[in-house]
This record gives structure tokens, sequence and C-alpha cells, in this order.
């Protein structure tokens, strides 16, 4: 790379922001689910997290952690949670009972203030597609 070129600008910060070319890892957040993306080159802002890539690995890197937290974040908000359990008929209680994590898990999970783990958030998944297991889970309690 050739270091002595002119500097490049953070268009993002409009500010003057002088944008530095190295090599770092570089954490995605999407509402609150996190991925480290180790080595990503380009420049880099200091100030905020705008990256001018200058090569197409580190770009798809990006691009494949941002859309695995999408995803987790996506399946596991409390919005979609919430959602899901009603699809399948269970009081907010009962669902902690059968899933685990207790009487007030669901009500936490569906107000964003804790996340379900990701085997909780699979079998909703599956029951909301197969409603017909239900009553077959809740035999077993
Ligand atoms: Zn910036």
């Amino acid at each position: 790379m050739n270091m002595t070129r002119k500097p490049r600008y953070c268009l993002q910060c409009d500010d003057g922001t002088v944008l530095e070319l190295k090599v770092k890892d570089v954490t995605v957040t999407v509402d609150g689910v996190s991925r480290v993306v180790p080595d990503v080159a380009g420049w880099h802002c200091p100030k905020c997290s705008e990256i001018e890539f200058v090569d197409a690995d580190s770009a798809e890197r990006i691009s494949i952690a941002l859309r695995s937290a999408r995803e987790e974040a996506g399946a596991g908000n409390g919005e979609a949670i919430r959602a899901m359990r009603k699809k399948i008929g269970l009081k907010q209680t009962e669902a902690g009972q059968l899933f685990g994590g207790g009487v007030n898990a669901f009500s936490l999970y569906e107000r964003g203030k804790a996340r379900p783990g990701k085997s909780t958030v699979i079998l909703l998944e599956l029951l909301t597609r197969h409603p017909e297991l239900v009553a077959e889970v809740r035999g077993r309690f």
C-alpha cells in the first residue's frame, strides 16, 4: 500500500477527521448483538465506525458479520418473542415454565430486559411453525 498518498477524510463525520489506513479488529453491533471481525483492512475513522475498504475480503467479512448479528437480534427481540408466544397461545408465565427461565422470563424478554437463549428461540420458532406440537410439549409439565 502506498502510505504517502494524500489524507482521506471521513465523509460520515464530515468535519475534516482524517481516516487511518490500517488493519484492525472491528466489532459490529446490531441491537446489542455483537460480532468481532478480525484483521479488517481499510481506511478507518478514529471517531465513528466508518471504514473505506481496500479489499473485497474485509468488506465481505463485515457484511457476513452484520447479517449474522442482524438475524440473531431480530430472532431474539422482544416483539418477535411476544408474537411467537401469542401465536402458540401461551401466557408469559406458562411460557417461562415450559421453556425454562422461570415465570418472569418472558416478561423480561418481551420488554427487552433480557435475551432468551438460542435454544428457546429455536423451539419457539419450531412451535410457531408446528403448533400441533404445543400440546405435546405442554403435556410434559
Ligand atoms: Zn467518521
